[in-house]
C-alpha cells in the first residue's frame, strides 16, 4: 500500500527524491515605479540570465522562477535564492532579498547592475556574482553546499561555442516570443553603452548548430535575438548568423523573429535575404540621431562611418527585403537643445523609421558615461538605491550640457505625444506596409508602436515634473 505524504504524493521514492533535493528559487524583479513595458503582454522579455542559471543548476536542486513581469513577487520556501537585476530595478531586488535574509535565507545577486557596483548589492545581499554565471554558478553552489558561501564571485568572459541553453520549461508560459542567445560582446565602444564593460569587446558566438536545435526547441511561434548585434562587426560573425537563418530555412522552421542590428547590415544584401526567408519581421536600428555631431558625442562609430545623408537608403534596403525598421533615438545628448530634440522629433515622423524607441540618455553603472557625469557633477539623482528606479530612459537623471534638465523632460515629453499619436502611427502602418509590402511586418511594427505607445506616454511623470522643477542651470 502506498505511503501517504505531507506533499500529497502517493509514491514514497519520487517524495523522498524531492524530500532531498534543495530548492534553488530564482527571482526576477520588477521596477514598481515604472511599469510601462509590463503593460502590453507583447513587450515582456524573459529572464534570459535567471534560465541559463537553472540550466547551470545540478539535478540535486529542485529550481522555481518567479517572475514579477507576471506576479508580484509573493514569499516562497527556498534553501538559496538567486536574484537578477538591471540598474531599474534593483531596488526591488534589494526589497525582496531582505525578506529571504530575516529568515535566515542566503540570496546571491547577478545581472549587470551587481557587477558594476558589488559594494553597494553587498550591503543587500549576502553573495554578488560579477560577470557572466557561466564562470562562477558551480562554485556558488558547491560553496552553499559546504557553507562557506563567498560574498563575490569574479567570473571572466565564458566561450559560449558549447554554452548551454537556457531553461525555457521554467519561464512563465504567458511570454509571447522566446528569448534566444547567439553571441555575446560588442567590439564597438558606445560612450552610454554596458554592453562592452559586461560582455567584453571581443565577439563570442555560439555553435550555430545548437542555436538552431533550441530555436527547434521552443514552441513559440516568435523569436527575440537579444543579441546587442546579431550580423556582428566582421565576416566570422557575419557567416556565424548567416548559417543560422540557413539552418532555420533548411529545416523549415517557419518562425517569426526581430534581432537588434547594426545599420552596416545594408552593406550585406544577401545576409539581408537570409534574414528575410528565415523569418525576420523587423530589425532594431541604433540611429541614435540624425545629426553627426550628435552621433560624435556618444562615440556611434557605424553610423557616422555610413553617414546620416545614407539613412533613406539603408531603411529602402531593408524595407526591400520585407522587413520593417526599428529605429532606437537618443534625447539628451552634450549637443542637444531644445531645438535639437525637436527637429529629432521632426526627424522621426517624416523618416521611413516604422517603429520608434525613444530613449533619455542614461547613464548606467559601468559605463564611461556615468564615470564622466560622475566625475563632472552632473548626476542629478542622491538618494540610492532608491534613485536607481529612475534609471529607466525615459526620466531625465542628469544635468545636460546646453538645456536645463526641465528642458530635457519637457523636450521629451512633447516627442512622445507626438511619436505615440494615434493618428501618426495609423499612418505609420500604412506607410510600413506601402514600403515593405507585407502584411506582417506591418503588423508586427503597428504592435510594437503600440508597446512604446504605453511605456512613453503611460509612464509616471512626477519624477520629471516635480523633482526638476528646482533644478536649474
Ligand atoms: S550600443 Fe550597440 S554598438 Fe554600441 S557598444 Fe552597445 S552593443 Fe555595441
Amino acid at each position: 500500500m502506498p505511503i501517504s505524504t505531507s506533499c500529497g504524493k502517493r509514491n514514497p521514492y519520487i517524495c523522498l527524491m524531492n524530500f532531498q533535493r534543495k530548492r534553488l528559487l530564482l527571482i526576477n524583479p520588477a521596477n514598481t515605479y515604472r511599469k510601462g513595458y509590463l503593460l502590453r503582454r507583447e513587450s515582456k522579455q524573459a529572464p534570459m540570465g535567471l534560465g541559463i542559471v537553472a540550466s547551470l543548476t545540478p539535478p540535486d536542486w529542485s529550481v522555481k522562477i518567479l517572475d514579477e513581469n507576471f506576479k508580484e513577487f509573493r514569499y516562497r520556501e527556498a534553501d538559496l535564492v538567486g536574484i537578477t537585476a538591471v540598474t531599474a530595478s534593483v531596488n526591488r531586488a534589494y526589497e525582496i532579498a531582505a525578506i529571504f535574509r530575516e529568515k535566515g535565507i542566503p540570496v546571491v545577486l547577478g545581472g549587470i547592475h551587481g557587477s558594476s557596483l558589488p559594494d553597494e548589492a553587498l550591503r543587500y545581499v549576502d553573495s554578488v556574482v560579477i560577470g557572466e554565471a557561466e564562470g562562477s554558478w558551480g562554485r556558488v553552489l558547491d560553496d552553499f553546499n559546504n557553507g562557506t558561501l563567498q560574498k563575490t564571485y569574479i567570473s571572466g568572459l565564458s566561450d559560449l561555442k558549447n554554452a548551454a541553453a537556457p531553461r525555457h520549461d521554467l519561464f512563465h508560459p504567458g511570454y509571447l516570443f522566446a528569448s534566444i542567445q547567439t553571441s555575446r560582446g560588442c567590439p564597438m565602444d558606445c560612450e552610454f553603452c554596458s554592453v562592452p564593460a559586461f560582455n567584453g569587446h571581443q565577439y563570442r558566438l555560439r555553435d550555430p548548430q545548437s542555436v538552431v536545435d533550441e530555436i527547434a526547441s521552443v514552441p513559440h511561434s516568435m523569436l527575440y535575438f537579444v543579441d546587442d548585434n546579431i550580423i556582428g562587426y566582421n565576416k566570422t560573425a557575419e557567416d556565424h548568423a548567416a548559417a543560422i537563418f540557413e539552418g532555420m530555412i533548411r529545416r523549415n522552421l517557419k518562425k517569426e523573429w526581430f534581432a537588434q542590428a547594426s545599420l552596416n547590415i545594408v552593406e550585406k544584401p544577401e545576409l539581408l535575404k537570409l534574414a528575410r526567408r528565415s523569418g525576420c519581421r523587423m530589425l532594431l536600428i541604433g540611429i541614435e540621431a540624425e545629426n553627426a555631431d550628435a552621433l560624435r558625442d556618444s562615440n556611434k562609430k557605424v553610423n557616422l562611418r555610413l553617414g546620416v545623408d545614407n539613412y533613406k537608403k539603408a531603411f529602402r534596403m531593408i524595407h526591400r527585403e520585407g522587413i520593417n525598421v526599428l529605429g532606437a533615438f537618443i534625447f539628451g545628448m552634450d549637443s542637444d537643445t531644445p531645438e535639437a530634440l525637436r527637429k529629432r522629433t521632426k526627424y522621426i515622423l517624416s523618416s521611413s523609421v516604422d517603429v520608434t524607441q525613444a530613449s533619455v540618455m542614461t547613464p548606467l553603472p559601468g559605463t564611461r558615461l556615468f564615470e564622466k557625469f560622475k566625475k563632472e557633477g552632473r548626476l542629478l539623482c542622491q538618494d540610492f538605491p532608491k534613485d536607481w528606479q529612475h534609471f529607466h530612459f525615459s526620466d531625465v537623471v542628469f544635468n545636460p550640457v546646453r538645456m536645463t534638465p526641465k528642458e530635457l523632460a519637457e523636450s521629451t515629453n512633447e516627442a512622445y505625444n507626438r511619436i505615440c499619436d494615434m493618428n501618426t502611427l495609423r499612418m505609420k502602418f500604412i506607410r510600413t506596409l506601402w514600403n515593405t509590402r507585407s502584411l506582417r511586418s506591418a503588423v508586427w511594427a503597428w504592435n510594437s508602436n503600440l508597446n512604446y505607445r504605453s511605456v512613453g506616454l503611460e509612464r509616471p511623470t512626477e519624477w520629471n515634473y516635480k523633482n526638476l522643477d528646482s533644478v536649474g542651470k
